[in-house]
């Protein structure tokens, strides 16, 4: 007796139902094609063993499908007006759903995945807010989440941004970012029209699989992290002149031109050049030098 919502008809009367009216601050477009919302869920390979977190629940659209295949689900929500909507309505038929009222950026995921799995990697599942990709993703990975897989809607151009290497011109510090955590691949490329509101971008579905063991050994995460983002901060820069000025870490223009020597680069070597190995070489290099 459950009404999926994946189509214009059904999400508009429950818009209707609730006097719901979208909030652009809180990035909201709902899917309205069942297709792309049972695509993703069957691509993210969600199963009755799954305890899969959804962040933006939105009227629960995709929550109701992932609920009729995990075991668990925990959905995510940062605006109150959705709330009763998920709670008292969409998704009042299914007893596998906890609704949480909270920004995403505040709640202790590591926590919950403790709490509800057993510290077992969990699968993250969303179509998310575009104007806070990059911060979930890296806190997902940086607080070390126990985490099998994200599977996510973005913005197709954030989402090539995430696969691609050295010498395109959307390399950078979040592709070097995801590929040290997860193997990344887009899955599909969905259209404006499948949204409600219409976004004025296009959209793409990328899966992020986590590595069990990063593809580099790093003495210093954090030193590379820090390399890395002072690189690109200054893009037009070369490295020594990039790092060695840069206040994300303590490292003279002498140090960066020597241990560029001394891992066979040019000085005037460019961040946007250098492989996630080069970056890890390169910070073990600095971490022996720099203590
Ligand atoms: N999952 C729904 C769908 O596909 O139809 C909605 C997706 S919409 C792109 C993003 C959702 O994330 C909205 O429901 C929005 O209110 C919610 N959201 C925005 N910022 C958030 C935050 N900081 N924490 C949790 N949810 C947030």
């Amino acid at each position: 007796n459950v009404m999926h919502l994946g189509n214009p008809t059904n999400t508009i009367a429950v818009l209707n139902r609730y006097g719901f009216s979208f909030q652009k601050k809180f990035g909201q477009n709902f899917l309205i094609d069942e297709n792309v919302v049972e695509k993703i869920v069957r691509d993210a390979g969600v199963t009755k063993d799954d305890f899969v977190l959804e962040i933006g629940p939105g009227i629960g659209t995709m929550t109701q499908i992932l609920c009729e295949n995990a075991r668990e689900v925990v959905a995510v929500e940062i605006d109150d007006k959705l709330i009763p909507i998920l709670t008292e309505d969409t998704l009042s038929w299914y007893d596998n759903v906890t609704v949480i009222h909270e920004d995403i950026l505040k709640l202790d995921i590591v926590k919950l995945a403790n709490e509800r799995n057993g510290g077992k990697p969990i699968k993250v599942v969303a179509n998310l807010p575009y104007y806070i990709t990059t911060p979930i993703i890296m806190g997902l990975f940086e607080s070390h989440v126990p985490l099998d897989s994200i599977t996510i809607m973005v913005q197709k151009e954030v989402a090539d941004r995430m696969q691609v290497g050295p010498g395109t011109k959307d390399y950078g510090a979040l592709s070097l970012a995801v590929q040290y955590y997860a193997k990344p691949q887009i899955l599909l490329n969905v259209p404006a029209s499948c949204f409600m509101p219409r976004p004025n971008v296009d959209s793409a579905v990328i899966q992020l699989t986590r590595y069990e063991k990063p593809p580099v050994e790093v003495a210093d995460e954090h030193l590379m992290f820090r390399l890395i983002r002072a690189s690109f901060n200054q893009r037009r820069k070369t490295m020594t002149n990039s790092v060695g000025n840069s206040p994300e870490l303590s490292v003279s223009k002498e140090q960066m031109a020597a241990a560029l020597e001394k891992c066979g680069l040019s000085a005037t070597v460019r961040g946007e050049a250098l492989t996630l190995a080069q970056f890890a070489e390169l910070a073990n290099v600095l971490s022996e030098d720099t203590g």
